[in-house]
């Protein structure tokens, strides 16, 4: 069957209109039904017990499991569903990109084929060292990629063994509950146990502090800005904190400029610059500088001259230096517009020149917007992209063919990723070699979170057998 954009988008109002009507009725969720619980603690209980019967499965049925969900959620139908909503609900990013970003977890979240044992033989014996479940893990996730969080940590926790609560934020529940009940029916459908992964009909802060402080939670996973990373790596539980980027790209004149300037709008404006690993400024030479921003607008960039009509627009999209949620995730075009400025109909980016201490600079906007700062060389370039990522160790591009200052810059920023040559998507597997996540921890070391990240490492010591050299 065929069914076009306007048949998706019908598909996607009834069921939103379901979740209302559920909710305007006052009708009850019944608890635990594919996943959804209206309180917090039972949430967990039940996820608890899916947990002790899940790990006397064998490990035949969580290969089935993982497969499942990466079925389901493949599924053309459902995707596009979800990303439907994901869009109408947060208000947020493009529906092309956020399909480009389920298939891609769905497909290529590592399962369990990334919790490799390690093994010592010797004349005492044999040790064996395996990747082994935490138990339940809690599990924040942002608005600005509620379906592909859901769906990547799903995979990456339940390949590891663990059942996990989702606290999803309270403005993408509907997609989350969604994503959650999708997910139910594939491990039910593969027979697996019920409420192996769940989440509350009302997320609030009240209901993410008592999962954070539930003694049958054993790790947490915050995947969001600084409050949530903050609060996980507060409450005395092995946490996991992925958090928010400022990244940087900086282009020197060794740089392939087009290459560069294509890439750095490919980047920026993927998903509406929603993921946290996009371009969120540019920092270039002086000397190809001209040359950099000449290209980047043949590849839909608009420039704004008027340094008034720049600090009007930074008024408006970061009034007070916060970012204004009114715009993260909008299309260049709809900040143009709600700016007063005329912009051509294929406008992907806006682009400015600007001092390095410009909020359109400084501040994390997660919208189409690049401010542009020269530098006199490489070197005071390093300097400043080091500056602008403040410390977060997130992400960093650089576009140079100077193989010694390409080091010397991934050494200087320390960030988890760094894309050479690329657009910032190549570091999550898009046009660079490795896997995908959407949950980069930065500020707890684990990196580009997989399977391996959820499990804990145990050794189990065999005494004078089984070495057979
Ligand atoms: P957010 O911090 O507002 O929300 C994230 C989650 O944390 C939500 O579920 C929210 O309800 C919850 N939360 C927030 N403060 C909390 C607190 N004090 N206690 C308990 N729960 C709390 O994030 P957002 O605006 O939805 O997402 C954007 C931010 O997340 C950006 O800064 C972005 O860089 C970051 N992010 C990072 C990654 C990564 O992998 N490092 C991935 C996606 C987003």
């Amino acid at each position: 069957m065929n069914i076009d954009t306007k048949g998706i988008e019908a598909i996607v109002k009834k069921v939103m209109d379901t979740i209302d009507v559920a909710e305007e009725s006052g009708k009850p969720v019944v608890d635990g039904e594919n996943g959804l619980f209206q309180d917090m603690n039972n949430a967990i209980d039940a996820a608890h017990a899916a947990w002790k019967n899940y790990m006397v499965q064998p490990l035949a049925l969580r290969y089935k499991i993982i497969q499942a969900i990466r079925d389901i959620m493949m599924k053309k139908e459902n995707a596009e569903t979800i990303c439907h909503m994901a869009v109408e609900e947060t208000g947020m990013g493009n529906y092309e990109d956020k399909l480009t970003k389920q298939y891609l977890v769905s497909s290529r979240t590592p399962g369990m084929e990334d919790l490799a044992a390690d093994c010592w033989t010797g004349d005492d014996g044999l040790t064996l060292l395996e990747l082994s479940p935490f138990g339940v893990i809690g599990a924040m996730c942002p608005t600005t990629n509620p379906n592909e969080t859901i769906i990547n940590n799903s995979i990456g926790m339940l390949a590891a063994g663990n059942a996990v609560v989702f606290a999803p934020h309270p403005k993408a529940i509907k997609t989350s509950i969604y994503c959650v009940k999708l997910i139910n029916k594939a491990i039910k459908a593969a027979g697996g146990p019920e409420n192996l992964v769940v989440t509350t009909e009302h997320p609030t802060m009240e209901s993410a502090d008592l999962m954070m402080h539930h003694p049958k939670v054993r790790m947490l996973c915050a995947t969001g800005g600084p409050g949530v990373v903050n609060a996980v790596l507060s409450s005395g539980k092995k946490a996991i904190g992925a958090g928010a980027g400022n990244p940087p790209a900086l282009v020197d004149e060794t740089a392939n400029i087009e290459q560069a300037a294509k890439d750095i709008i490919d980047g920026c404006c993927f998903d509406n610059n929603l993921p946290c690993i996009a371009e969120k400024e540019v920092v270039v030479v002086d000397q190809v500088a001209d040359y950099l921003i000449f290209n980047m607008k043949k590849h839909g960039a608009f420039e704004i001259k008027d340094s008034d009509v720049i600090d009007n627009l930074a008024a408006m999209v970061a009034p007070d230096g916060r970012v204004s949620r009114d715009y993260v995730g909008k299309s260049a075009k709809y900040i143009a517009k709600a700016a007063g400025i005329e912009v051509p109909d294929d406008t992907r980016v806006l682009i400015c020149e600007a001092p390095s201490s410009h909020p359109l600079v400084q501040i994390e906007l997660m919208m189409p917007i690049l401010g542009i700062v020269r530098v006199d060389n490489v070197d005071e370039g390093i300097d400043l992209a080091c500056d602008l990522e403040h410390g977060n160790r997130h992400t960093a591009m650089m576009h140079s063919k100077n193989v010694d200052k390409l080091t010397e810059m991934s050494k200087k920023i320390q960030t988890t990723i760094f894309v050479k040559n690329g657009p910032s998507y190549a570091g999550l597997g898009v046009g660079g070699e490795g896997y995908p996540t959407f949950t980069i921890a930065g500020p707890t070391g684990e990196g580009l979170t997989s399977a391996k990240s959820f499990a804990r490492r145990r050794r189990c010591v065999l005494c004078k057998g089984f070495d057979i050299k």
